[in-house]
């Protein structure tokens, strides 16, 4: 089984704190559509006649698309993909795009699940970061999504927004368990350099993310979710049991996904491939027939930090069985001495030739999993 990611590059404001591929005009839209439609004939083969099990519209902001754009793409999937099988179709959503009408056409068209960036219930942490919402719409959406019938619904937050307390991400976390959603990802707040956010840390007009704030924020959220009753299957992601992203656990277990449209990754067990994230050159490329991406193959050593990477995170954990018959490598003795100090430390431990993060380790995931790279 495999899936499907399509990148809509557009969205009606830029948030200060993001760094994916997006543009601010919709003059390249219409051409856009046709590219990557263009682009899914043009990548039929690519994942070798496997069905599809999910499809998802990232981005970006798919929300901003009319059903003209949504049939075309929706379209072309059908022609060139065999998607009977297809179990889920997420589409990314921001709330002030959520009308009836909307949302009655993502329905028509077989969206059975809505991503939607909430990102916080407070008005003035939404402006700090300039979202195009308020509070009052973030809560509005998602009754408006039940009551259109979207009842696997997933909602975006995020944590260590600078404040003078806790207060704030209390608030954010009690809203989001009453709004009675299957599925909740919650990402903490990271400056990259090439965001507003980044100028301001630049030119000292904000201050560096408390990281010790922050991490009391993502303590509060494990415990605060686990009581209402939500895993925490990945680091970031909770749902009610068994209500996982059938689309990101696929990733996280290695299994084939293509990507469509600027910036998308596809990945086949052999090789990543990466499009330009570029919309112009991206058409322009297109319209030539051809793929504007870059393939990296990967070694041994690569596939297996990709591995460690995408499965340490998650509740199942990283096999040191399938590290051996796949990708070669003994971890117990290629890094004996790291794994030894991290689980004196208490960061990880080992069940049934499994590693696993304990609750301290998911705190510190990253460097834990940049120490057992090879
Ligand atoms: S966070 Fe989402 S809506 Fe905001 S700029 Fe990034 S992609 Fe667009």
């Amino acid at each position: 089984m495999a899936g499907i990611y399509i990148h809509i590059p557009f969205c009606s404001q830029a948030c200060h704190y993001c760094d994916f591929h997006f543009s601010t005009s919709l003059k390249l839209k219409s051409d856009l559509i046709a590219s990557i439609c263009h682009e899914i004939t043009l990548q039929k083969g690519y994942l070798n006649n496997e069905a599809i099990e999910t499809v998802y519209l990232g981005g970006g902001t798919p929300s901003l698309l009319d059903e003209g754009d949504l049939q075309q793409v929706f379209g072309a999937l059908k022609e060139s993909f065999e998607l009977t099988q297809v179990a889920e179709v997420t589409l990314e959503a921001n709330p002030e795009d959520l009308t009836t009408a909307k949302l009655d056409t993502f329905k028509k068209l077989g969206v059975n699940r809505l991503s939607i960036g909430i990102q916080s219930f407070w008005d003035e942490h939404l402006r700090f970061m300039n979202r195009s919402h308020s509070s009052s719409q973030a809560l509005k959406c998602v009754e408006l999504a039940q009551k259109a019938g979207f009842e696997n619904i997933s909602i975006d937050l995020i944590y260590g927004v600078p404040f003078r307390d806790h207060s704030v991400w209390q608030n954010d976390l009690k809203k989001a368990i009453e709004l009675n959603v299957p599925h909740i990802s919650a990402y903490c707040l990271t400056i990259e350099e090439k965001t507003a956010f980044g100028q301001w840390q630049k030119t000292g007009k904000l201050a560096p993310i408390d990281d010790h704030f922050a991490a009391e924020q993502f303590e509060m959220l494990v415990s605060v979710l686990e009581s209402a009753g939500y895993e925490q299957y990945e680091i970031s992601n909770f749902a009610k049991p068994g209500r996982y992203s059938k689309h990101n656990t696929a990733y996280w277990q290695q299994k084939p996904y293509l990507g469509i449209g600027p910036s998308a990754h596809s990945y086949n067990s052999v090789s990543r491939q990466y499009n330009v994230a570029n919309n112009a050159a991206y058409i322009k490329a297109l319209n030539e027939s051809k793929i504007p991406t870059t393939v990296e193959v990967l070694e041994a050593n690569q596939a297996f930090n990709e591995y460690l990477l995408t499965t340490l995170r998650t509740m199942w954990g990283t096999s040191l069985e399938l590290a051996g018959t796949k990708f070669g490598v003994d971890l117990l003795k290629e890094k004996e001495r790291e794994l030894s100090l991290l689980r004196k430390e208490e960061l990880l431990f080992t069940t049934d030739s499994t590693l696993y993060l304990t609750k301290k380790g998911k705190l510190f995931a990253d460097e834990i999993t940049s120490q057992l790279m090879l």
